[in-house]
């Protein structure tokens, strides 16, 4: 089965993320742009991913709850989880490794928890715009412990990726890695030959409604669950992964 995916995309709660992109609308403008498969990813949290759930299930999307987590060294991770009971696990212990900074949405901007009604039901008091204590060297276990999947954001960005952090895809386990959806693969693969024989995931990183991806790109699996999908990504299933 073909899915159009896009894995990594920020809701009102990440305080970078347009006070537009509630749960119920960003969910929405995915299954009118023809996509398939999405994973909400805001910044070290999984809060508004329940809502983004349920937004999903009744427009029968495949729905990857997850994180963009910020790890010590500064590199973001994706990590996606077949279930938000899982999610939400992770969420809590990685909320324990977070400094205790207030946010400032004056600076920082707002960060905002909603429900499936698209009814604004409180904030985020903590900045999660900040570094986890967890290294870049035990993420993949840890995401795997709980039951997800993880692998490094927008490699071809010169900030806040792997490569910006560390010079290169560290060999810490990584079965996928992430590139911007306009990013050359051809071009990264030459230089960056530890990704050579890795899918490369092609995602928006959306802050915005308008930059969620439309249908281009997909994968084919033969079972088109959430908890499929994350076997795919650990490499424990046969999947393509494909522009188009
Ligand atoms: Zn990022
Ligand atoms: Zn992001």
């Amino acid at each position: 089965m073909k899915l159009y995916y896009d894995f990594h995309i920020h809701s009102c709660l990440s305080p970078c993320g347009d006070n537009d992109m509630t749960p119920h609308d960003l969910v929405q403008m995915a299954a009118i742009l023809g996509l398939n498969a999405i994973a909400l990813t805001d910044h070290n949290t999984c809060a508004n991913c329940p809502a983004a759930a349920e937004v999903a299930a009744e427009l029968g999307l495949v729905f990857l709850p997850g994180m963009e987590l910020c790890t010590a060294e500064e590199a973001h991770i994706v990590c996606l989880f077949p279930s938000v009971e899982q999610a939400l696990a992770f969420d809590a212990y990685i909320e324990s490794t977070l400094p205790p900074v207030k946010n400032r949405p004056d600076i920082f901007g707002e960060q905002i928890l909603c429900n499936a009604q698209d009814e604004q039901i409180g904030v985020k008091p903590n900045l999660l715009a900040t570094a986890s204590s967890v290294s870049v060297d035990d993420v993949v276990e840890l995401v795997r412990s709980y039951g997800g999947a993880a692998f490094p954001a927008h490699i071809d960005r010169p900030s806040y990726s792997v490569t910006a952090a560390l010079g290169d895809v560290p060999p810490v386990g990584f079965t996928a890695v992430e590139i911007t959806a306009r990013g050359d693969i051809d071009a990264l693969k030459a230089r960056h030959r530890e990704i050579a024989d890795k899918p490369l995931l092609l995602s928006s990183d959306a802050h915005c409604l308008e930059n969620i991806n439309e249908a281009c790109a997909y994968l084919e699996l033969d079972d088109p669950s959430p908890t499929a999908i994350i076997e795919a990504l650990n490499g424990l299933r046969p999947c393509t992964w494909s522009r188009g």
